[in-house]
């Protein structure tokens, strides 16, 4: 079953997208949770985070610095958050894995 991430790759459903490579996609969030909220996530379909596997470090690592670099296009350098959510404990919705980007507010600790 394609999640609705598969499709916006698929560009059978519309996103505004920030960046994309053969590896990766980020896109804005359609439910913002702050005045940046972008999404970066693999083209690779991984379910969750306990699916990653060895042959995906790189991909992780890239996903990662593309989350800093776009956070600081996007005028975060001065302080961002990066989130992933792991399972429904974990408060995972979509089950194509992705790092929540969040930005341009002050951010609070313990997260809900
Ligand atoms: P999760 O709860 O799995 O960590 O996060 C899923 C995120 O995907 C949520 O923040 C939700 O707003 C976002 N999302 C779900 N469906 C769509 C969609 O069709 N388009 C976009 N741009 N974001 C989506």
């Amino acid at each position: 079953m394609d999640t609705v991430f598969t499709k916006i790759i698929n560009r059978e459903l519309p996103a505004k997208i920030i960046y994309e490579d053969d590896q990766i996609l980020a896109f804005h969030d359609n439910a913002p949770q702050a005045p940046v909220h972008f999404l970066v996530i693999p083209k690779k379909p991984i379910r969750t985070l306990n699916d990653l596997t060895e042959d995906d470090k790189a991909v992780a690592g890239h996903m990662l610095f593309t989350a800093q670099r776009l956070a600081t296009e996007l005028g975060c350098k001065a302080g961002f958050r990066v989130v992933m959510n792991c399972n429904e404990l974990g408060g995972q919705t979509v089950y194509h894995i992705h790092m929540h980007v969040l930005g341009q507010r002050q951010m609070h600790w313990p997260p809900g």
